[in-house]
């Protein structure tokens, strides 16, 4: 393969309401071996159990508003209070090397990667129903009562936004949400607007997009 055949990765971006599972989801698609989970940047403490670098990288707020002021992130968001982002340049190198990479991250930052970056793939995952929804997240435990209100009714309101996705997934059985998304992916993979932008893709393609 000739550098101006060059392979680049799937950029995956997954979305949905708290609750509705993307978290089991990703750590699936990423047992799998087939992808890469981009790491995320946030000011949220760490719940019990989670490992810096592994579930997200813990910053204090002046550090991640530095980041932010030195372009460092594909986009960020502030979610219930706290900042979340994207570091930019693994998530470029990674798609450089033909890898598919995975985004999980929040609808505000799921479109403002759409802006930039309309190639990647962009899922929303549904739960079976709002009850559903609801019962994951107090049976997760994590969450103050407060903290299970506001994500409940962000969750009423943020469902409206699965039309702005490519593609809706219902987790009902993780199984099987996995295997949609999977083979999701060997479709967009076998698109031949996609086959036929990787011939042409020249390095520095995806610099152009995400580097600004
Ligand atoms: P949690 O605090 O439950 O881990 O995450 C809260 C929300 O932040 C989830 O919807 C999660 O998808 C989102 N999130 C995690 N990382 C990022 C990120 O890098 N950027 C954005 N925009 N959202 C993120």
């Amino acid at each position: 393969m000739t550098d101006s055949e060059k392979k680049i990765g799937l950029l995956v971006v997954i979305s949905g309401p708290s609750g509705a599972g993307k978290g089991t989801i990703c750590k699936e698609l990423i047992e799998s071996g087939e992808f890469w989970l981009s790491v995320s940047a946030t000011t949220r403490s760490p719940r019990t159990g989670e490992v810096e670098g592994k579930n997200y990288y813990f910053l204090e707020k002046e550090n991640f508003l530095n980041k932010i002021k030195q372009g460092d992130f594909l986009e960020y968001a502030e979610v219930y209070g706290n900042y979340y982002g994207t570091p930019k340049s693994k998530v470029i190198e990674k798609l450089e090397e033909g890898k598919d990479v995975i985004l999980e991250i929040d609808i505000q930052g799921a479109l403002k990667v759409k802006e930039t970056y309309s190639k990647g793939v962009f899922i929303f995952i549904l739960p079976p129903s709002m009850e559903e929804l609801k019962n994951r997240i107090i049976k997760r435990g994590s969450e103050t009562p407060e903290s299970l209100m506001t994500r409940f009714k962000s969750a009423y309101k943020e469902i409206n936004y699965v039309s702005k996705y490519n593609y809706a997934v219902v987790n009902d059985k993780i199984e099987e949400a996995v295997n949609k998304i999977k083979s999701i992916i060997i479709a967009e993979k076998c698109s031949v607007e996609r086959i036929q932008e990787n011939i042409v893709s020249k390095e520095g393609l995806i610099h152009e997009q995400l580097y600004d």
